[in-house]
């Protein structure tokens, strides 16, 4: 639940990223609230790490269950304060349920392994022989000797390793946090969630509704702190693990300061995806729509680069920038809305000045490229620069920038040339170079004939170089918020 200890805290007004109008008010936590936070996870800590399985599994279904019965309050609150589609908001429901249920069913299921520890007779005879012990002549050990030196027995559990604070961005404000409370749960930890500081209000609405699916109150507390704040919780012993998901600056910086800790980045990137000339140009030019422009490109696994063969790059082109200008651009309240705002309308004008910048270096504006408030028109541009920031840097923002290769080959060279590493998209029917491109090209995961915002919540996610460290994914995550320890019985 929220952290104020003050019971007259000082509240933010969370505002529409569209219109300005008032979505509603965040208690703001103080360092007295930050401090309660870990005194409470810790209690929290030891409930959650002795409840039996089964209590946890059943918490993470009836939240599912209780979020799909308010279905449309979550989906009107994301889109109000995130400023995000209505389809997009249900989808981040429809995705977050699979997420709960996924984890309830893990949470059934994780356990440890035996490990087998009869492995090499010398090894063994070596382990286990007493100091004055006489070794044994295994070439003359009877069967009863040799049965005996089996009865050890190696049990590799997982444990879960205790307050884990998870900081989370604005662009998923439900799923996103599932991705870390729904495993952390599910194997027993605590969590202090600091939410992005656009989108604390699904956060609390969350919390709400887990401790009414049964989640023990200590379990979960939300702080809406400034950011010096945030930074003490990542430097306290206290917590055992930092799991968070945003920039890739802030990313690096978290892990620097975090000491001991296990840390697991989900970042950005500049996300690309490579056409060949035999691929269905039609179909891959809505999925990069989909993924490069719709909900204001604030994906991190958007498209952002895409490399296209130069036999099929006119009518690539063409169909790119049609299905581009069809789509719908307004108010994300709105039915049938495609692109609503960015998140605010300084990050739209840090947008329009790459645009402008790439412009003035020689690049071309083939759709787009102006904008109103935090608004920023779909835009297609052409003739840039690796070096360029709309190629280079992640933009965040419904940019595309379209490069012509002379086969798939080089598509696949320009695209892995990236200090980024998240997801990447190949359209190509050439089995042979799909398994190359895999080899070439460091990325977290390779949508083949699809682009890179293809993401079912139970696979193992994560980034390659600047774009993240670790993998989350319901099972990958849950193995990385425990720890194993080992129990060696001898019964012989
Ligand atoms: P951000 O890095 O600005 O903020 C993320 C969170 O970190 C917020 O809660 C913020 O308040 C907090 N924060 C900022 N500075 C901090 C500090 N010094 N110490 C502690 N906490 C700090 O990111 P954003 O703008 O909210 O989100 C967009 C970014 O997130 C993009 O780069 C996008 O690619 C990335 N992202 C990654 C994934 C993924 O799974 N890999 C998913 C979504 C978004």
């Amino acid at each position: 639940m929220h952290a104020s200890q003050n019971p007259d805290p000082r509240q933010d007004a969370i505002l529409s990223p569209y219109d300005g109008s008032l979505v509603g008010h965040m208690p703001v936590s103080e360092e007295v609230d930050v401090e309660q936070a870990i005194l409470t996870a810790q209690k929290g800590f030891d409930m959650m790490r002795k409840l039996p399985r089964f209590v946890r599994a059943d918490i993470l279904d009836r939240t599912a269950d209780l979020i799909e019965a308010r279905k449309d309050e979550f989906v009107r609150l994301i889109a109000a304060e995130a400023g995000k589609p209505l389809y997009d908001a249900r989808g981040e429901i429809s995705r977050s349920l699979l997420n709960l249920r996924g984890a309830a069913r893990e949470a059934r299921a994780f356990g440890g392994e035996e490990v087998p520890l009869d492995i090499d007779g010398a090894v063994f005879e070596y382990q286990t022989a007493s100091a004055d012990g006489s070794p044994l002549d295994l070439s003359k050990a009877d069967l009863a000797t040799l049965n005996g030196l089996g009865r050890r027995i190696g049990i590799a559990r997982r444990f879960p390793i205790g307050p884990i604070l998870a900081i989370t961005p604005f662009n998923f404000p439900l799923n996103l946090v599932l991705h870390k409370l729904a495993p952390a749960f599910a194997v027993g930890n605590s969590v202090i969630l600091k939410p992005a500081p656009q989108t604390p209000l699904t956060s609390r609405l969350l919390a709400e509704v887990m401790v009414e699916a049964g989640l023990p109150e200590e379990a979960l507390t939300v702080v809406h702190c400034d950011v010096p704040l945030a930074e003490k919780l990542v430097r306290d012993d206290r917590i055992a693990m930092v799991t968070f998901t945003g920039s890739v600056p802030v990313g690096w910086h978290i892990k620097s300061l975090s000491g001991k800790k296990k840390v697991s980045l989900e970042l950005g990137g500049n996300g690309a995806v490579v056409v060949s000339e035999d691929a269905d140009i039609a179909f891959a030019a809505a999925r990069c729509v989909r993924g490069g422009v719709v909900y204001g490109g604030q994906y991190c696994i958007g498209v952002q680069r895409i490399f296209v063969h130069e036999e099929v790059y006119d009518a690539f082109e063409k169909e790119l920038v049609a299905r581009v200008e069809a789509c719908k651009v307004g108010n994300p309240m709105e039915e049938g809305v495609d692109v609503g705002p960015v998140i605010d309308e300084r990050s739209a004008m840090r947008i329009e000045s790459w645009i402008n910048e790439a412009v003035e270096q020689g690049a071309r504006v083939l759709t787009g490229g102006t904008r109103e408030k935090a608004v920023i028109a779909p835009t297609v541009l052409t003739d840039t620069k690796p070096d360029m920031k709309v190629e280079a840097d992640e933009i965040f923002g419904p940019v595309v920038t379209l490069t012509k290769v002379k086969d798939a080959d080089e598509g696949v060279r320009r695209a892995a040339d990236s200090r980024f590493g998240l997801q990447g998209g190949f359209f190509t029917n050439d089995m042979k170079a799909a398994f190359r491109a895999l080899e070439d090209w460091d990325v977290g995961a390779l949508m083949i004939n699809d682009v890179p915002i293809y993401r079912i919540d139970t696979m193992p996610f994560g980034g390659w170089k600047d774009s993240g460290l670790g993998r989350e994914g319901t099972r990958y995550a849950m193995d990385s918020m425990t720890d194993i320890k080992l129990l060696v019985v001898n019964y012989g």
